[in-house]
């Protein structure tokens, strides 16, 4: 194992976590005895998160040096794997083997429970977030403690332990649901009037199993990409040259104005494997932008032209520290914690200039439009309110709070921003 007072930084270099020591147990014995002896203890997964849900002033554990596991049941269809494991490294493992995952975020860089401890999604309809696809967790405990906690045998606190934000142990091992590989066909169509979106939303996100739309709410259109199943009606075709107004890409395209569209997973229609195109990005290359910070909302779906409304209204505000915009939808899901929990929705995300100072602000504007709608944030992003603000759009806020004072009496997996959370009114 190696432990070092190192200062470690998040992905995107706008956090420095205060971490005393960084640790890489190589065994689960010697993470049991990180833990056992910590006074605070974190898990830091890819780092990927733009806020200090990670941090800590105490132990500062990673996963990915632990001996992998990849394990599929067969009868169950599912896959236990190492919970450090990247999500690309699972879905190529899974391809390889005729299987799938129902879904993936826009990049396959980040790690398997890092993406689900913060309620991490992709796009579509009927696609719910990735936490969806957890069957069981297995978790170092306090005390160095294992525990295993499974949706079938622990049905009353299983919803709650998934989406956890990190507050229930260090989840070493996970087991997700699979389903047999697909293809996908990508296709961008640009010039789409955001009219036409808030007119026919069910439809334009209904048309693939997977729809992103993306702006950056300074004019009046915005760019459509479809990720449509070969197996679905229509076998993947483009839904028609004109389709809602607008017309195909000339060329390979990437959403981050100036980035060049090689870091982007294959479009123009090129039927691929599941995971070769539903994330936007490439293993390979560097996602997005990297030089930049995000924020996002989820609403319920039936909010979307109200929000819609709201952020063209805002579109001179964004401007100056906007990079893009990216509209989702999420199908409604049972975890507790997750910010498409017990509602459909739709989410508005936001790749921002690396310039917190100035882009705070707008994000306060934005949150004070969109939260009296039922806007939720995204665990993982920035945000300008307090964890105690966030948390007061779960219902189950309450019932989270009491299965973590159960499980942690000493509080030995919180950090400040739990803390925020988690305390009483
Ligand atoms: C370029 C880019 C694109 C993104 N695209 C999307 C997207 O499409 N959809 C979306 O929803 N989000 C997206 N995100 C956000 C990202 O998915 C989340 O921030 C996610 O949490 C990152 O996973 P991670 O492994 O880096 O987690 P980290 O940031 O390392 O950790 C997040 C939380 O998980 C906890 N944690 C990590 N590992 C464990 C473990 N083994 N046991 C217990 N707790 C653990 C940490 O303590 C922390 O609280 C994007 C981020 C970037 C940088």
């Amino acid at each position: 194992m190696t432990s070092t007072g190192a200062v470690a930084r998040n992905w995107a270099g706008n956090v420095t976590f205060g971490a005393a020591r960084l640790h890489h147990p190589e065994t689960v014995d010697e993470l049991r005895r990180v833990v056992a002896e910590g006074r605070r203890v974190r898990v830091l997964g890819s780092g990927h998160s733009f806020n200090l849900i990670a941090d800590t002033d105490g132990d500062l554990v990673r996963v990915n040096a632990l001996p992998r596991v990849f394990e599929m049941d067969e009868d169950a269809s599912t896959v236990t794997v190492s919970a450090g494991t990247l999500y690309g490294e699972v879905a190529a493992a899974l391809h390889a083997r005729g299987r799938a995952l129902g879904n993936m975020a826009s990049l396959p860089h980040i790690s398997v429970y890092g993406s689900v401890a913060t309620g991490t999604h992709g796009s579509g309809s009927r696609q719910p977030g990735l936490a969806d696809a957890v069957t069981a967790v297995r978790i170092i405990g306090p005390g160095g403690e294992p525990l295993e906690l499974s949706r079938e045998r622990d049905p009353d606190r299983f919803p709650g332990a998934v989406v956890n934000l990190g507050a229930l142990g260090v989840v070493t091992e996970v087991t997700l649901r699979t389903e047999p590989a697909f293809e996908v066909a990508q296709w961008v169509q640009v010039d789409v009037p955001l009219t036409t979106v808030v007119e026919h939303f069910d439809e334009v996100f209904a048309t693939a199993r997977s729809v992103s739309v993306f702006t950056d709410w300074s004019g009046a259109m915005g760019t459509v990409v479809l990720k449509m199943s070969t197996d679905e009606p229509g076998g993947g075709a483009h839904p028609g040259t004109d389709w809602m107004g607008g017309r195909p890409a000339d060329e390979p395209w990437h959403p981050v104005p100036g980035m060049p569209a090689e870091h982007c997973t294959v479009q123009n229609g090129v039927p691929g494997p599941w995971h070769e195109r539903l994330p936007h990005f490439r293993a390979e290359f560097t996602p997005s932008r990297g030089d930049e910070v995000q924020s996002e909302l989820f609403l319920p779906r039936n909010e979307a032209a109200a929000a819609i409304a709201h952020l063209r209204e805002l579109g001179p505000r964004m401007a100056p520290v906007l990079l893009v915009s990216e509209i989702r939808t999420i199908a409604a899901d049972t975890q507790w914690l997750s910010p498409s929990g017990g509602r459909d929705t739709v989410a508005f995300h936001f790749t921002w200039r690396k310039d917190p100072g100035a882009v705070l602000p707008v994000i306060a504007e934005m949150e004070d439009r969109l939260m009296p709608l039922g806007a939720r944030a995204h665990w993982g992003k920035l945000s300008s309110r307090r964890p105690s603000e966030l948390g007061a759009a779960y219902d189950r806020l309450p019932d989270f709070r009491r299965l973590v004072t159960d499980h942690d009496p000493d509080g030995v997996f919180r950090n400040a921003y739990l803390d925020d959370l988690l305390a009483e009114d």
